[in-house]
């Protein structure tokens, strides 16, 4: 039997037509072939950035170019907002990096309020924030544009945004919030492979970059950014997955991106009414929920592990038990990329079929 289809939060399932773009003959990166292509993403990409910016593409995971916009624009001192596992994670990363750092730290599940951020901006002495806006470890989404609007409120404060489960599944208005960096990997509603991030930086951030020294070679935004003026990256793409994404972004312009986030949301109600059918509870409050992902408790007495065992033995489907420090005590079912209603229903049909086993 094949590998089960996948409906957790990243990677998630690539379609054939992805696969078939992604296995072109290998080009040279130096040419005006490559150029063309990497020119040939710069429309779709900034459409669903909500920028007039550059959309740089680092060959790393989401992690990199996280990291690197640390290294990129802090000086001072780094707030990071904190919700779960991802974004609690990137408190550790920034002080790995030798930053200094503080946080708010939500309870799991929660979202990050926009006044508790004004608040602890108002003490001082930071230059740079972090927010994860999809929370993919819990299923919260916090409320990106009011938190941006209050990052800029402070001028010299930078806003970076981890968009990584969010992008393409919801409207992001990058230009328009005041976003100094925008964040995603394309392994999650992208529906790629998992290898490139995508990252667009403002001009703000960009004069910040050119302040910081040593931003090293690999992650220097002022290297995407020179090299991005030629349709250039500054060391070897990952040119496959990049045929893999002008494929997306064709996919993508096809059905209209009003049309895209319409579908995620309409996936997202269906798994929202399969779970109210049987009592299962969200992680997170109504209104801060995922459009791209659900995360529901483990209810007393239910055999999860057996019920995404059965999935995936009986149906060869594959959902996830929770991630981090909720893993068991939650599970979560990805709803993101190329799924329509008639593979969200066949999922459904299948997990009623293991549930009335
Ligand atoms: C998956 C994920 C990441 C990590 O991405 P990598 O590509 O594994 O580095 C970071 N943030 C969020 C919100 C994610 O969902």
């Amino acid at each position: 039997m094949s590998s089960p289809k996948l409906f957790i939060p990243g990677p998630i399932d690539v379609s054939p037509a992805t696969y078939a773009a992604m296995s072109r003959t290998m080009i040279g990166h130096r040419g005006a072939e490559f150029e063309a292509l990497y020119a040939s993403t710069q429309a779709g990409l900034q459409a669903l950035a909500g920028t007039a910016r550059p959309v740089f593409l680092a060959t790393s995971s989401a992690w990199g170019v996280m990291e690197a916009a640390i290294r990129n624009l802090a000086q001072k001192k780094v707030l990071n907002l904190c919700k779960g596992a991802f974004s609690d994670k990137w408190f550790d990363v920034t002080k790995k990096c030798g930053f200094e750092a503080e946080k708010i730290q939500v309870e799991w599940g929660q979202p990050i309020d926009p006044e508790a951020v004004r608040s602890k901006l108002q003490e001082g002495g930071f230059d740079t924030v972090t927010l994860i806006h999809n929370e993919t470890s819990t299923g919260c989404m916090s409320d990106l544009q009011a938190i941006a609007a209050v990052v800029k409120s402070f001028p010299d404060i930078m806003l970076i945004v981890d968009t990584v489960s969010s992008f393409s599944a919801v409207p992001i208005c990058m230009d328009e919030w005041g976003i100094d960096v925008l964040l995603a990997g394309v392994q999650k509603a992208m529906a790629l492979p998992p290898g490139l991030a995508i990252f667009a930086v403002s001009a703000a951030a960009m004069e910040r970059a050119a302040s910081i020294k040593n931003r090293g070679y690999y992650f220097d935004f002022l290297e995407f950014e020179k090299n991005a003026a030629a349709n250039n990256t500054p060391s070897t793409p990952a040119i496959s997955l990049i045929f893999g994404l002008q494929h997306i972004l064709q996919t993508i312009a096809e059905e209209g991106i009003e049309n895209r986030f319409a579908r995620h949301r309409s996936n997202n109600a269906l798994i929202d009414a399969w779970s109210q059918r049987h009592g299962f509870e969200h992680f997170a409050p109504e209104g801060f929920r995922s459009v791209s992902l659900s995360c529901f408790h483990t209810p007393t007495g239910f055999d999860q592990s057996a019920f995404i065992k059965a999935l995936k033995t009986k149906h060869n489907l594959l959902i996830n038990g929770g991630y981090g420090k909720i893993k068991g005590l939650t599970f979560r079912i990805s709803n993101m990329g190329n799924e329509t209603n008639a593979t969200m229903n066949e999922l459904i049909a299948a997990m009623d079929d293991v549930l009335s086993a």
